[in-house]
């Protein structure tokens, strides 16, 4: 296959709101540092159990004024109300805020309302509904399959609906195999998704911690992977260069197959980010 070259790449960091002032220092100091990489926007996570919400709105204005790079705050649905959800988004509006992340998140344990939204593609019309073309709305795409899809053509429908329903991009989860975005990118072609879909990298900086959340997210570490971490063990340093290694020639794969660019899941460190970073041909 030749490799196409349909997109300037463009380049985004995610963080999640800190919850202590340590965790608020390391985020400074890790934004300061990603800030110098002229990234086209950062993004911060939205707690589903509603603590997280203010501390969300917080972080990136934090983040917007601070760096002076474009910050989206994400935004999940999931037991809320239309009434909330058109609160939050006039909030943004008011506050400069034009780029989101639509989600429809995941239900607390212990909570039975799942509120007005029950799905993505439901937010998606709602805030375009409410702000026409106002924001840029980027969505969560699956190439390994959202784990609670019934199967692997239903989540591609159902991804197919946010788009449908006026998202401007997707980001995917993380994956580290890069047939299986290169296959949701065929997909995408085929059923006419003409909107960028953007890579999301999840270094490795726990393997024992990421292997556990892939396990419940539905993303896959290949075997072979698996064994070279699981070698390592407790060895953090070897991890890291593994991760650094691993993570770098998938990047690079993806970059020299024309994707749009690359967004960072960063745990809100960024030692593993910049050594990637480092590695790749990023002309
Ligand atoms: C880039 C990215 C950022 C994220 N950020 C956050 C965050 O900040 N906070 C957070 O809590 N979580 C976050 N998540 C996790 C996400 O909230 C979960 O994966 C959640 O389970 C699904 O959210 P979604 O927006 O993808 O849901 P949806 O697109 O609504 O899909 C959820 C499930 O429902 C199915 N489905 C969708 N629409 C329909 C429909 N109309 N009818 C029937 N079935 C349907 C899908 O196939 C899928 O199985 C993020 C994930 C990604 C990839």
């Amino acid at each position: 296959m030749e490799p196409k070259n349909q997109y300037e790449k463009e380049y985004s960091f995610e963080f999640f709101p800190p919850r202590s002032a340590e965790a608020e220092e390391l985020l400074v100091n890790t934004s300061d540092m990603l800030a110098a990489l002229n990234p086209l926007f950062f993004s911060v996570t939205f707690g589903a159990d509603g603590t997280s919400r203010d501390k969300t709105r917080e972080t990136v204005m934090n983040l917007k004024v601070r760096t002076g790079i474009e910050s989206a705050p994400h935004i999940s649905c999931i037991g809320s109300t239309r009434e909330n959800i058109r609160g939050i988004i006039e909030d943004y509006r008011i506050q400069g805020i034009r780029r989101i992340v639509c989600l429809r998140g995941d239900m607390p344990s212990g909570m039975m309302d799942v509120g007005e939204f029950r799905y993505a593609n439901e937010l998606v019309e709602f805030i375009r509904q409410e702000t026409g073309s106002y924001f840029h709305i980027e969505v969560a795409a699956y190439p390994e399959m959202h784990p609670q899809a019934p199967n692997i053509e239903a989540d591609f429908q159902n991804f197919k609906r946010k788009i449908d329903a006026g998202a401007n991009g997707a980001i995917t989860q993380y994956f580290y195999n890069a047939d299986a975005y290169f296959r949701f990118r065929d997909a995408c072609d085929k059923s006419g998704i003409d909107v960028p879909i953007t890579p999301g990298i999840m270094p490795i900086g726990n393997f024992f911690q990421i292997s556990r959340f892939s396990e419940a997210c539905g993303a896959e570490i290949p075997r072979w992977m698996r064994k070279r971490f699981e070698y390592f063990g407790d060895d953090r340093e070897s991890v890291h260069s593994l991760s650094v290694e691993l993570i770098s020639g998938l990047c690079q794969r993806l970059l020299d197959n024309d994707v749009p660019g690359l967004h960072f899941y960063t745990m809100n460190r960024s030692h593993l980010v910049r050594r990637i970073w480092d590695n790749l041909d990023l002309k």
